[in-house]
């Protein structure tokens, strides 16, 4: 291999280009990122640097020099446009709509994964969406004492920014389709034990709402409201829509690439097509260690952790195959936190609706330990504030406990 294309400069994609290295690739990397800026993290933007304890240079993943040493073909500001997996060629475009076509070995397509936007959503001052750094900084202009804010989704972005807008002394109203909030990372029962911590700072978060639209008055072109489905307004200085995210895929429609809900990989992150590989936020893959024994089970990830290490993997994988050797799966516990007010919430493993969840420590109404099992198997463990009962979990999620093994443990004293 002479040349391997990133495709993504951000946490997975500066992973993959750091692990080529480390693992001793002499070839020319390139990094291109949509972005113009150098690659930053992303969990401060709805904490630290949305409150405005940080400022941007905090959140920088590498300094310069460390961009030095890894000797890439940066291209910031640059867009890949289409993949060409015949060929081996990558499209992109830059800031002053100049092309290029990068010839390849190998590729590794870490393009994450862009907001989701309400049908008809209006262009208008004081609607925002998170996911840069811009939407960051501009969204934090807005929340000063004393305004509403109205969050349009219950998700990770939105009560997470509903905490920090509360904590710059801004009036909170959650909008949440489902019946409870994070349904799909921590299931109803849990998601309404932490609404009671939303409610107890404040924040009035609303479940099972018909957001119908957002309210623009037209003369000032700035946002008033949102719109409700009984017909009702919830008056609004600012709105964030957070109501999920779609990986950014767009660009592989004629690449050959399996492409459902993320790009189709298998156990190892290869993509299908030669050298092809992929990681973040953006990829679908199988991973062994759930789903029945054997077969695995088919899974997004679109967390911090799952991002970091399988950047690495895919890299490590790559430079596996054309070395000849047996690339490796990813086989791992997905793992996830979330800050909100003085509460951090931790979550190994994977949550179903159906699962069954049984509170294990402390008190719902303070900090607590969750187990989730389904199927005879523990499956997810929830901690609330309390990081050390919940590390022991991740090697019993490996070794596939059985339900009734995890609660005997947890009954176990220490
Ligand atoms: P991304 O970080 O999305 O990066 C993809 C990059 O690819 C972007 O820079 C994008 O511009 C670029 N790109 C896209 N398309 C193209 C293209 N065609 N050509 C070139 N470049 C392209 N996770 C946690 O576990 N805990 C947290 O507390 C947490 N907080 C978060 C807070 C916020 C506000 C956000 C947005 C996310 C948070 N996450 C958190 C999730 C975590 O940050 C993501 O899972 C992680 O950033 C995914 O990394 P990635 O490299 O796969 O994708
Ligand atoms: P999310 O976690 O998928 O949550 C979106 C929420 O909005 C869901 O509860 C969803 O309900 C709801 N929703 C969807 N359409 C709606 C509508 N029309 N009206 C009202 N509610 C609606 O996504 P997110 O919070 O936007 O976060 C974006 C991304 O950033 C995700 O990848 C997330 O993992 C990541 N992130 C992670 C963290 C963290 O790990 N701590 C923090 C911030 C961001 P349904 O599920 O029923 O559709």
């Amino acid at each position: 291999m002479k040349h391997v294309v990133v495709v993504g400069a951000s946490l997975a994609g500066l992973r993959a280009c750091e692990t080529l290295r480390g693992e001793g690739f002499t070839g020319r990397v390139t990094l291109v990122g949509a972005e113009p800026e150098f690659p930053y993290d992303r969990p401060p933007l709805s904490k630290k640097l949305l409150k405005g304890d940080w400022e941007a240079d905090r959140i920088r993943l590498r300094r310069a020099d460390d961009f030095e040493s890894l000797d890439l073909d940066l291209r910031l500001g640059f867009r890949a446009t289409a993949l060409d997996t015949e060929t081996q060629h990558v499209s992109i475009v830059g800031p002053t709509d100049d092309r290029e076509e990068l010839g390849y070995d190998g590729v590794v397509v870490a393009t994450g994964a862009a907001c989701r936007r309400l049908p008809g959503q209006p262009v208008a001052d004081g609607i925002f969406e998170l996911r840069t750094l811009a939407d960051a900084l501009s969204l934090r202009a807005a929340l000063v004492p004393r305004v509403n804010v109205v969050v349009i989704g219950a998700g990770f972005i939105g009560l997470e920014v509903a905490a920090t807008a509360r904590q710059r002394q801004c009036d909170v109203v959650v909008l949440e389709g489902a019946d409870a909030p994070l349904m799909r990372g921590l299931g109803a029962e849990m998601g309404l034990a932490v609404v009671a911590i939303h409610g107890r700072n404040g924040v009035d978060v609303r479940c099972g709402v018909d957001v119908a639209g957002i309210e623009v008055d037209e003369s000032t072109n700035h946002v008033t409201g949102v719109r409700l489905g009984d017909g009702s307004i919830v008056p609004a200085d600012v709105v964030l829509v957070g109501i999920g995210v779609s990986p950014a895929v767009q660009w592989l429609h004629d690449s050959g690439l399996r492409v459902t809900d993320g790009i189709v990989c298998d156990q190892t992150l290869w993509a299908g097509q030669s050298g092809v590989y992929a990681a973040g936020d953006c990829a679908r893959w199988t991973n062994p260690l759930f789903g029945d024994a054997g077969s695995g089970e088919e899974m997004r990830v679109e967390h911090w952790t799952n991002a970091a290490e399988q950047g690495a993997h895919a890299a490590r994988n790559m430079l596996a195959v054309a070395a000849g050797r047996e690339p490796s799966p990813y086989e791992t516990v997905p793992f996830f936190w979330s800050d909100q007010y003085d509460r951090r919430i931790q979550f190994l493993g994977r949550a179903h609706g159906d699962d069954e969840v049984r509170v294990v420590a402390g008190s719902l109404d303070d900090k607590f330990v969750a187990l989730y099992g389904h199927g005879g198997r523990l499956r997810g463990v929830l901690a609330m504030s309390m990081p050390k009962l919940l590390m022991p979990y991740r090697q019993l999620l490996t070794d596939r406990i059985s339900w009734d093994d995890a609660l005997t443990y947890a009954s176990t004293p220490a």
